[in-house]
């Protein structure tokens, strides 16, 4: 792999950065502090062209490759992880399972539309009984005089309360003999008669951040909803989810990027002992530790994003990127916390909120303990 980034990857870097630090830095702490999504912003990414970063150009995509892609979401990241996970779910798991796996008829109605940041999309996948163990599903799409009547709900869906369109999926077949072959994944729009979704979730991080229930009381879709063929749904998630790995590793490293950032800034201006603590050797240490770390996490985002780029397999580097790259963000986030001493436990500095948002890059699009399930498979096949 080439380690240096083409000029078109770098300039996206530039780009995003100019506008994380003008549109979203001035709001981060405020959404975050308020627990307040922000709908102002959602137009904003969208004339910036974000919502269909690695989509071609004539679906209404900026026709980049998936660095330049995991590039926009580590700048995004950076200054406020809830606004990134607003364009990632949208693209890196709802998007990415429509243009792969939707008919011409299904991409020439939504994909120009999402790529563009017309609407916006989500991907209900986790239910209360079927977290890690996604094959549990009990929701269930029956096929009935033409029409699959949905019934069912799922928890913890990113932009439940804002999204236009859902990635569904449910049991179309709930013979147990079938496994994961009785699941499907169809497209459903919000607003159906039957489809609500619940109040968005409190939580430690990412707190601006829609996370909500939805529940479907029996939805009539029609029968051209199937996104995929019946059965196919499974396989439609898990390979979805890979790309979505990719976009997580790009946040922790974005998160992370973003708290040594701040690191650096404190350590030069908090004078004790009569000078800038930057001048402790045990300040530096941490510094050169986090810089090490982030690095490292970076490169094996870059490679799992580079394979993606290359049509090759990524499902393994990309379990790679997100695991390793998951606790990195922790692991930094919690060092700056401590270079900042007192100050860094308080809401008047990033740090905190960085500590709070890298946790979640362990758990969401598979915890660490399934990303070390995906690599020793792969490893002891
Ligand atoms: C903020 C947020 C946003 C989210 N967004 C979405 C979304 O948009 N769409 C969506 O579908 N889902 C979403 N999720 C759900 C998320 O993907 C799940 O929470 C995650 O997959 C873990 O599932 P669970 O919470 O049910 O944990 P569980 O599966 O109950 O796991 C609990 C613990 O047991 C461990 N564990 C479970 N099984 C095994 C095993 N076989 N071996 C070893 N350890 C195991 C887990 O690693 C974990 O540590 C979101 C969650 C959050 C918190």
């Amino acid at each position: 792999m080439d380690f240096t980034l083409s000029d078109v990857q770098e300039l996206t870097r530039t780009m995003v950065r100019e506008f994380a630090e003008r549109e979203l830095a001035p709001i981060a702490a405020e959404i975050d502090q308020n627990h307040r999504f922000p709908i102002e912003t959602l137009p904003k990414l969208a004339e910036n062209n974000l919502f269909g970063i690695p989509f071609p150009e004539e679906w209404g995509g900026a026709g980049l490759d998936y660095v330049s892609y995991a590039i926009a979401i580590e700048e995004i990241s950076r200054v406020c992880a809830t606004t990134s996970i607003i364009v990632e779910t949208h693209t890196s798991l709802a998007l990415e399972a429509i243009f792969n796996y939707g008919s011409d008829e299904q991409k020439r109605d939504y994909v120009a539309d999402l790529a563009s940041g017309r609407k916006l999309a989500s991907f209900a996948l986790t239910e209360p009984m079927a977290g890690t163990d996604a094959a549990m599903q009990e929701s269930t799409a029956i096929l009935k005089d033409g029409e699959y009547i949905l019934n069912g709900s799922k928890v913890f869906i990113t932009d439940g309360n804002y999204s236009d369109v859902f990635v569904v999926f449910a049991k179309t077949n709930p013979d147990p003999a079938l496994g994961t072959r009785g699941i499907s994944a169809f497209i459903v729009e919000a607003g159906l008669p039957g489809f609500t979704a619940g109040e968005g979730e409190r939580k430690m991080g990412l707190r601006a951040a829609n996370t909500s229930t939805l529940m479907f009381s029996d939805v009539r879709l029609p029968a051209d909803a199937l996104l995929g063929k019946e059965g196919e749904g499974f396989k439609i998630a898990m390979s979805v989810l890979d790309a979505g790995r990719v976009g997580i590793a790009a946040q922790a490293v974005g998160i992370a990027q973003g708290a040594l950032d701040a690191a650096v800034k404190y350590a030069k201006e908090r004078v004790q002992f009569g000078k800038p603590i930057g001048n402790l050797q045990a300040i530096q240490w941490m510094l050169a530790d986090m810089s090490t770390d982030l690095e490292a996490a970076r490169l094996l985002t870059y490679k799992a994003a580079h394979l993606q780029d290359l049509g090759k397999r990524f499902s393994v580097e990309a379990a790679h990127a997100k695991l390793f790259a998951g606790q990195m963000a922790s692991r930094v986030a919690g060092m700056a916390i401590q270079i900042h001493g007192g100050n860094g436990f308080t809401e008047s500095y990033p740090v905190e909120r960085a500590y709070r948002d890298a946790k979640i890059t362990e758990i969401y699009e598979g915890t660490n303990e399934v990303q070390r399930m995906v690599i020793s498979r792969a490893l002891l096949r």
